[in-house]
């Protein structure tokens, strides 16, 4: 049977799975025992499976594979941060990283192989974009790191929350990356509750609008500027979608949920979007959105113009704004010394759209 090509059922959630078996005529709670073995025992090999008949299992090793990403390197920060190197094909390699802390395990999970925006303070935006990850390719990040980690959610939740905080904008990957965060939803699978698994985007307006018709994961924004004149310039995607289409947005998103808020992330560049003008302009801006604001020291990377603010200054914008009644937190950096903070996550990605090649030949990067 090698001809056969297997489908991956790690591409499938639990609906896909269940057409799966009516397809071999299997009834649909073979979906939700599949499910078990695979995401809460993390079982990869069909003949482990007990409760299904050997007629079922030989027939599955004929048909399916469950086939996460394969993991080329591991690299572990001083500070417990693990960040490891995922080969998707021959010329890509997307990054996923773990964060421990003292109330939590976090995993920032990529969802394409570099990005298409243009984000002009952000490594993976530098590496141009190849193709968007599919299911398999984002939920076996979760599988794999679990595996890395030596454990099985079931019995130890070592990684309690999810950020789509990786390489990508997850709302350009929509259809995926939907089936990837239902499977870290639902109770046969991973089970987290909607408010562990964070989606960031850089504020795709009309696919924030599909989210919420779908989905109900919390909700991050990389806003960055307080006015369009500068987010045009850092997120480019801000000509397209301007900030007031964005606001709207996110307050349609927690529109019938009064107790939610819409995370707010802000990178701190030097003399560029620090001072207190930008924040008073970002507590206004903010005033009657239900927020929380995450100020992000810049993390820098080889060839960028961009400098971190100095810590005065990333407290003292801190301060107008808590002064103004919004939460506000700075994000410590971790995994700097291994490259795996914040932005710098930058893998390796056949360009397809010739920016990188672009850029060295206007001589902005070398
Ligand atoms: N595309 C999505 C998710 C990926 S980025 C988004 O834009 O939200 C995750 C977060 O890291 C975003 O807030 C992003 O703006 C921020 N980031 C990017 N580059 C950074 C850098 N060099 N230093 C600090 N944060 C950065």
């Amino acid at each position: 049977m090698s001809d056969v090509v297997k489908t991956n059922l790690l591409n499938l959630d639990k609906t896909g799975l269940q057409e799966f078996f009516a397809q071999i005529g299997e009834k649909p709670f073979r979906a939700s025992q599949l499910l078990k073995w695979i995401y809460q025992f993390g079982v990869q090999d069909f003949n482990e499976m007990s409760n299904l008949s050997k007629n079922l299992r030989e027939k599955l090793i004929d048909i399916a594979e469950i086939t996460p990403p394969e993991i080329i390197s591991e690299h572990r920060s001083h500070d417990g941060t693990i960040k490891w190197v995922l080969r998707i094909d021959e010329a890509n390699y997307v990054e996923t990283v773990f964060i421990p802390e003292a109330d939590r395990g976090t995993l920032c999970i990529s969802s394409q192989v570099g990005c298409a925006l243009d984000c002009r303070f952000c490594s993976t935006a530098q590496q141009g974009f190849n193709r968007n990850l599919s299911v398999a390719e984002i939920i076996g990040q979760l599988w794999i790191a679990n595996q890395a980690l030596g454990c099985q959610p079931r019995e130890q939740r070592i990684i309690s929350n999810i950020v789509l905080m990786g390489m990508g904008e997850p709302l350009l990957n929509f259809d995926n990356v939907i089936k990837a965060m239902s499977l870290m939803l639902e109770d046969d699978a991973y089970g987290l509750s909607k408010r562990r698994v964070t989606l960031s985007t850089s504020g795709v307006v009309p696919a924030m609008k599909r989210l919420k018709e779908v989905s109900d994961v919390s909700l991050a924004v990389s806003l960055h500027a307080p006015n369009d004149e500068l987010r045009n310039e850092i997120v480019p995607l801000n000509q397209k979608y301007p900030i007031k289409e964005l606001m709207q947005a996110c307050m349609n998103y927690v529109a019938d949920e009064p107790r939610r808020k819409i995370t707010f992330e802000y990178v701190m560049l030097e003399g560029i979007n620090d001072s207190k003008q930008h924040a008073l302009e970002l507590a206004k801006l903010l005033k009657d959105v239900p927020a929380k604001v995450n100020l992000i020291p810049f993390n820098p990377f080889p060839n960028t113009r961009y400098r971190c603010s100095s810590q005065t200054k990333i407290d003292a914008f801190r301060d107008v704004l808590v002064a103004k009644g919004l939460t506000t937190i700075t994000r410590k950096t971790r995994g700097e010394d291994i490259d795996a903070a914040c932005g710098q996550l930058a893998g390796q990605v056949m360009d397809k759209t010739k920016r990188k090649q672009r850029q060295q030949d206007l001589g902005v990067i070398r």
